[in-house]
């Protein structure tokens, strides 16, 4: 699971979209990549392995320009290698993109694209998003149109961010989070609210099947349909800032040493919640669980607690299986989904 980040603000680009990849850290990830604008001119910087080795090595946070881009990406097409990092770029260096996700259909998009011409460096499936928008600028000159109109061509999942070499942001949304940020210094466009949020709490979740702008007249969202949608600002639990990995060595240890005030925390959920969650699971003949990963070995030790204490049949199942499970879940088969980022595709 990847992050992106867009920042476009007055302080520089490169240095806070470092600390903000770092913030989203525990999402899992290979590779890391920036790219800023500045003087009309996108200047990229990628390496493989941790925000701060990669920082270190190839020294992201000297791009200069106060509006940028950045990702930590979770190879799905192609290997783990500098070329497969995003940004990608095009020939023409007009505009670089993050994105987070799977195009589908990136096959068909790619072979028409090299018959126009267009050149691919990587073997992503993310570079065809690049090539395409660049493909609609050339034909019609206009960057919001471009992006409409490859929202439109893509097929999948996908959240992606453009940065033009003019200065101007923008992003996409389809089943993949996108978070808009807006705070004093500028504007965060992350995965994740802690890609910003020691910035601000003020927050625009934008919504599924949605796409906007930033540029110098400012913010401007729209629908795939182009129909122009109203920001609705959210203010975000400072709280949520924990989830970072604080003095902890590993994500894991601190979640272990969490667990006595995590099950004291699920207290708070309402008397009558709890109850009706209770007469539920007494009722079952059986309980499907869901996960996938570590979630998936969660649902392992479920079962046996499950089994020793309630003496019901407890169901494992790999989320990416469930789909073979449809005809045996009915009334007294409750499903219980497990998911430790609340993103897993599969759950
Ligand atoms: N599918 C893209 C790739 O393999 C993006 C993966 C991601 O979400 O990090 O580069």
């Amino acid at each position: 699971m990847c992050s992106i980040i867009g920042y476009k603000g007055n302080t520089n680009a490169s240095t806070t979209m470092i600390e903000s990849l770092a913030k989203m850290e525990y999402r899992g990830y290979d590779s890391v990549g920036i790219a800023t604008a500045h003087n009309n001119v996108i200047s990229l910087k990628k390496g493989i392995g941790k925000v701060s080795e990669v920082n270190n090595k190839h020294r992201l946070n000297e791009l200069h320009g106060n509006i940028g881009i950045g990702h930590t990406r979770w190879a799905t097409h192609g290997k783990v290698t500098i070329e497969n990092a995003h940004p990608h770029s095009t020939n023409k260096s007009e505009i670089a993109i993050v994105h987070n996700g799977i195009i589908k259909n990136y096959e068909k998009l790619r072979v028409f694209l090299e018959k126009e011409n267009y050149d691919f460096k990587s073997e992503t499936d993310s570079e065809v998003i690049s090539n395409l928008i660049q493909y609609h600028l050339d034909q019609s000159n206009d960057f919001e149109t471009s992006i409409w109109l490859t929202v439109n061509q893509l097929k999948g999942a996908f959240s992606f961010i453009v940065l033009s070499n003019n200065g101007t942001l923008a992003a996409a949304r389809c089943d993949e989070p996108l978070i808009l940020g807006i705070a004093d210094d500028g504007y965060y466009i992350s995965s994740d609210v802690l890609g910003f949020l020691n910035h601000t709490d003020e927050a625009i979740f934008v919504g599924n099947k949605q796409f906007f702008t930033i540029d110098q007249f400012g913010l401007k969202i729209q629908d795939f349909d182009r129909i122009p949608v109203s920001q609705r600002i959210t203010k975000v639990a400072w709280e949520m800032g924990s989830a970072d990995k604080g003095e902890y060595e590993h994500y894991t240890i601190k979640e272990i040493e969490e667990q006595p005030k995590t099950i004291l925390k699920s207290s708070e959920i309402p008397e009558e919640k709890l109850e009706k969650i209770q007469e539920i699971i007494r009722g079952a003949y059986n309980i499907f669980f869901t996960g996938s990963g570590t979630s998936y070995n969660s649902a392992l030790v479920a079962r046996q607690l499950f089994s020793k204490f309630l003496k019901i049949k407890i169901e494992p199942i790999m989320s990416s299986e469930f789909d073979f499970c449809e005809d045996l879940l009915g009334p007294t088969s409750p499903v219980i989904a497990i998911s430790q980022s609340g993103e897993s595709a599969d759950v």
